[in-house]
């Protein structure tokens, strides 16, 4: 039933925000994506941490162990000066705060803009106010308050708020990142508004937990969708930018098109330990994951979510969907299209809604800062 009430409405919107077409007009209702460009360079500066947390991706795929060389730091920085200036330069481990040499070298000797993914727990005053002089825009780890967090990510709750903290002082935009796991789920709208009224981040994030090999316990598509429901009503009533909604929403007030939901999928150099070179932080070598687009995936073939969606995490894709989508990826993305539809029928009624009016009632969810953290990193349109 909901998704007929979704489809009506899918119509009457389409008209007017141009969202991807009808289910019931099922040939080729996507259109081709632009050929991708370098958008992102990932650092890896290590694959060791100061935590062991659950679902680690690098620790479980076997990527720990090593530090960066000099030799791979320098290329980062080549490449970031070769890159289009919109390009965003990310480092990450590991912890990289464990590494802080060839960190901070890295952050100092690129542009803005210029991301730091952290545990947060390895956050002194010192590097907080460096972070700032070289402006750079952290996001840090944390997956609820601490009854939430701290079983999932070794009890470092504490320390992690400390770091968020001198941040804060020291005048650092910063974001907050959790993985949505099986651990965390119940009762994650109170989990995201402590975060929020706690340490009043930039921007959230909610990642669903990714493939791996061994010790992958993750929540199922319609729990993960349970969940995103909880956040998509938590953002909407507290006008929260979070990385997830604003990617799906933000195609539907502005008329664009998501093709694309990572740049993995053709944008993206990841350089690490080793001479390590990825598209993906969990893959080998470079792999041309261009296609794995709603405009090119079987599955995706009359999907009255296509133009919000870009087809997910291609990992995960590949992983769990073979030649299509993550499954659980569809199920979420759907409700999350459902619920947006619901609320522009509560809030204007039946009817065409003007692109104008889209915009100023969900302007709190999209991107209203210029800092990076208040946009999806790594994820662009
Ligand atoms: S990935 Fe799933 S939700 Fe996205 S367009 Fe394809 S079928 Fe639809
Ligand atoms: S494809 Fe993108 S979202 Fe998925 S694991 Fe790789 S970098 Fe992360």
């Amino acid at each position: 039933m909901i998704y007929t009430r979704g489809r009506a409405h899918l119509d009457t919107v389409t008209l007017e925000i141009s969202v991807g077409e009808p289910p019931e007009q099922s040939a080729s209702p996507v259109p081709q994506p632009p050929s991708p460009r370098l958008t992102a360079v990932q650092a890896v500066v290590t694959g060791r941490c100061n935590l062991s947390c659950d679902y680690c991706n690098v620790r479980l795929l076997g990527l720990g162990g090593k530090d960066m060389d000099r030799p791979a730091a320098e290329r980062v920085v080549e490449l970031a000066a070769e890159a289009p200036a919109d390009r965003v330069v990310m480092v990450t481990g590991g912890e990289p705060l464990l590494v802080p040499e060839t960190t901070m070298w890295i952050l100092q000797k690129v542009d803005p803009p210029k991301v730091l993914f952290t545990n947060g727990t390895l956050i002194d005053r010192r590097t907080a106010e460096e972070l700032r002089r070289l402006e750079v825009s952290p996001v840090v780890s944390m997956d609820g308050m601490a009854d939430a967090h701290d079983p999932l990510r070794c009890g470092s709750w504490k320390r992690a708020a400390r770091g968020l903290d001198l941040l804060r002082e020291a005048g650092v935009p910063y974001g907050i990142s959790a993985v949505v796991s099986r651990r965390n789920l119940e009762g994650i709208a109170d989990h995201m508004l402590g975060v929020w009224k706690r340490f009043r981040p930039i921007g959230m994030g909610f990642n669903i937990v990714h493939w791996t090999p061994e010790g992958f316990h993750p929540p199922s598509g319609e729990e993960y969708a349970r969940a995103m429901e909880e956040v998509f009503r938590t953002a909407l009533a507290h006008g929260i930018f979070t990385d997830q909604i604003a990617r799906r929403i933000e195609p539907l007030v502005t008329g664009s098109y998501r093709h694309r939901d990572c740049s993995a999928m053709g944008g993206k150099v990841v350089l690490g330990p080793g001479g390590r070179v990825s598209n993906c932080i969990s893959s080998e070598g470079m792999s041309d994951w261009s296609r794995r687009t709603p405009a090119f995936m079987e599955e995706c073939r009359g999907c009255h979510a296509a133009g919000i969606c870009g087809g997910g995490c291609a990992w995960d894709g590949i992983q769990l969907g073979g030649d299509g989508p993550d499954p659980r990826h569809c199920v979420w993305v759907k409700r999350v299209l459902d619920l947006f539809l619901e609320d522009v029928e509560a809030g204007f009624g039946e009817g065409p809604v003007s692109r104008e009016a889209l915009g100023r009632r969900y302007a709190p969810l999209l991107s209203r800062d210029t800092s990076p953290v208040a946009g999806s990193v790594g994820h662009p349109q």
